[in-house]
This record gives structure tokens, sequence and C-alpha cells, in this order.
């Protein structure tokens, strides 16, 4: 199992981080992406990504929007160009839109600063969206990205699910699902097809709705799982396969 997107460089696990591996290592979890989300914590990202053997992205998350965009994305540019040929250097992200926080134009240009940069470096793209489909989905029409990308922290009907899968994404699932109230989210993945699905926590956000824990962690992933295969009515060691399959593919493992 990969965690497809958690945030394994931040303070929030410095005290602990080398234990929580181990867990992870015990629990089938063989390791996580880390996306990226500003130029400030890049450095400490890739030195983590590298000490635990993780994956990477690199790229400006939509509430980090810099005062002088057209510099931080020189800058990115110039980070992924270094990066580039690293093994474990695998996507751009995480990148989007929400209209929660920081809303406006300026994460416009942000993003698609970003999907053309994600196209000149022919890597996918790793997409944070917050009441923005619209907005998001006109951004992917104008930047169509043979590698496509994903959808992470998915969450909408069968519907909204199809126009990404239409244009190449996958939807990242995670703890939303354990909502008993996500109706919407069910639908979905009782109803699209597994391939089109990788598993994420957005750890240590998105804490599931039952955890005692405060922190959200990747050792949560195999309740994903064991929830994914009861909607989709299937053992949890097809949808095992079939995820990893999936992730292996989209980010080139
Ligand atoms: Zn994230």
């Amino acid at each position: 199992m990969i965690d497809s997107h958690a945030h394994l460089d931040l303070a929030d696990f410095d005290h602990d981080r080398a234990t929580l591996f181990q867990q992870m290592h015990v629990n089938g979890i063989e390791t996580a992406l880390i996306p990226g989300i500003r130029e400030s914590n890049w450095s400490k990202q890739i030195a983590i990504a590298n000490e635990f053997n993780c994956y990477f992205a690199l790229g400006i998350h939509p509430w980090y929007v810099p005062d002088d965009i057209p510099k931080s994305l020189d800058a990115l540019n110039h980070h992924i160009g270094i990066h580039n040929a690293d093994d474990n250097f695998v996507a751009l992200g995480e990148c989007g839109l929400d209209k929660l926080k920081g809303w406006g134009q300026p994460q416009i240009e942000l993003l698609t600063g970003q999907l053309g940069m994600a196209i000149d470096w022919n890597l996918p793209v790793i997409l944070h969206a917050v009441k923005a489909h619209p907005e998001l989905l006109a951004s992917l029409k104008t930047y169509q990205n043979q590698k496509g990308g994903v959808i992470h922290g998915f969450y909408g009907g069968p519907e909204l699910a199809q126009s990404y899968i239409k244009l190449g994404y996958k939807l990242g699932i995670g703890g939303l699902l354990m909502n008993p109230h996500a109706k919407k989210l069910h639908k979905t993945v009782t109803e699209v097809d597994i391939k089109h699905f990788i598993i994420e926590t957005d750890s240590p956000s998105m804490t599931p709705y039952n955890s005692v824990e405060k922190r959200n962690t990747p050792l949560q992933l195999s309740n994903f799982v064991q929830k994914i295969a009861n909607l989709q009515k299937k053992t949890t060691v097809f949808i095992l396969e079939q995820l990893d399959r999936n992730v292996s593919q989209l980010f080139e493992l």
C-alpha cells in the first residue's frame, strides 16, 4: 500500500517520524508520496523524502499564493529542473483552487502557471479542489495534460467524478469516505470503476470522522481500503491490487 498524499514533512511529525515509518512498514504501508506546498518547505520536504524513501512532488498550494507569482513559478521551474531526474520525484503539485481560503484571480494565475509547467516537463499533476470544480475543470480543459493527474481528497457525486475521468484524471479517495454523511462520495465509490481511484490520507489533515487520534496518519489507509471493498462488493485483496496498480500507473512508480 502507498499513501498517495501525505504531508509527512510537516512539523506535526517531527517528534515521532521514524517511529511512524516503522509502524507503517509493519502495517503493510510501504511508502508515501509527499506533495509540495510552498517554496520555503521544499528543501525539508525533499530531505525527508530522501531519508525515508518516499516519493515527492513539487508545487505551490493555493493556500500559499506568493506575492510575486512569476518569480515563484520561476523558482519552481528551477527546482523541477534540479530534481527531474531523481527516481523519487514523480509529479507537480499540489496546486489547485480553494474557494474557502484565499480565493481570487491570483489562485487561478498560480494554478494555470503550474498546469502549463507540468505539460512542459511531462509530469502528472496533484490537484487540490475545494468548491471550485467548474473553474478547475475549465482550466484543465485549456491545459490538457497527457500524463493526467489526481483530484486529491475528492468529494463529489458520480457525475462530477466522470467529468474529471473524461479529462484523464484519477480521484484521490481519503478520510471523507469514513464519514457516514458523505453520501455523494459513497455513491461515487460504489458506482465508479475502481481503476479510477487512488488512496490517500492527506496526513496530518483530514482526520477521519471516527478517529480517536486528532492527527491523521497513513496508518488509517487499511480502514479506507476496507470501506472501498465494502462499497464495491469486492475482496480487500482485489481492491488493494487495483489501487496499487492505479497509483503505479499514474506516477510511473
Ligand atoms: Zn495536501
